[in-house]
């Protein structure tokens, strides 16, 4: 298992990248039944845009370093909402983490707390608004637990990242009070959020790069 530095933030979000982009026609296919049909294709050409440049950091990047970089990115390649949204949590999190070559279990709790205050910030949208925040909320709290009760980073990771997928997965009987599926009114009740699944696919790539 490997320490939670700035190997593993690149692991991270190369494996996000991948996963993204493996899910990019389901995530098109959330959005289009709620909203327009590009979310996949918006975080796919995120994710790619990243990608080159993580090569491009030096080699000693902490943790902080390839969030911000992901930020960056992100906010500049990714129309639509989920840009500005994703951007502001990685940057919020790498500031939150700064100067940190290791993250230990309360630097994760730290980094998703932030990440998801930088969503909200943003955003505006409140817990049970069917939005990313509803992946978020559930993750932080449950990473907050699994801290508490002792868990190892990875555990925390884990821990996070189901609440995540629970969290996305309760979305679906919902109306939608933010975003473009708050148009449709009682009409969204049956689709998942597309930000919450796509939430939840990143929580589980870090997961799984942690635990590899
Ligand atoms: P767009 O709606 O501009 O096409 P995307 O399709 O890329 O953008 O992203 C849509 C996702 O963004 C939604 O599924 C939702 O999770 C998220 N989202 C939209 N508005 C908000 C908001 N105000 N707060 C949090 N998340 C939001
Ligand atoms: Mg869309
Ligand atoms: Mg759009």
């Amino acid at each position: 298992m490997m320490s939670l530095g700035g190997d593993w933030a690149r692991a991270w979000i190369t494996l996000s990248a991948q996963k993204i982009s493996e899910h990019r026609a389901a995530l098109n296919t959330l959005d289009r039944d709620i909203g327009d049909g590009d979310h996949g294709e918006n975080l796919d050409r995120g994710f790619q845009a990243v990608l080159p440049q993580l090569d491009a950091l030096p080699a000693d990047a902490t943790p902080a370093d390839v969030f911000k970089l992901v930020a960056t990115t992100l906010i500049s390649t990714v129309g639509g909402a989920a840009g500005p949204l994703y951007g502001t949590a990685f940057l919020k999190g790498s500031v939150r983490i700064a100067g940190l070559t290791v993250l230990d279990g309360q630097a994760i709790v730290d980094l998703l707390a932030a990440a998801r205050d930088g969503v909200v910030l943003r955003g505006k949208a409140e817990a049970g608004d069917k939005t990313m925040v509803d992946a978020w909320t559930p993750a932080v709290d449950a990473a907050a637990r699994s801290h508490a009760s002792g868990a190892t980073p990875t555990a925390i990771l884990i821990a996070a990242a189901d609440a995540a997928s629970a969290g996305a997965l309760d979305t679906e009987s919902w109306i939608a009070r933010k975003g473009r599926a708050s148009y449709l009114g009682e009409r969204a009740i049956g689709h998942r959020d597309p930000g919450a699944e796509s939430s939840a696919l990143i929580l589980h790539a870090a997961a799984e790069s942690a635990n590899s």
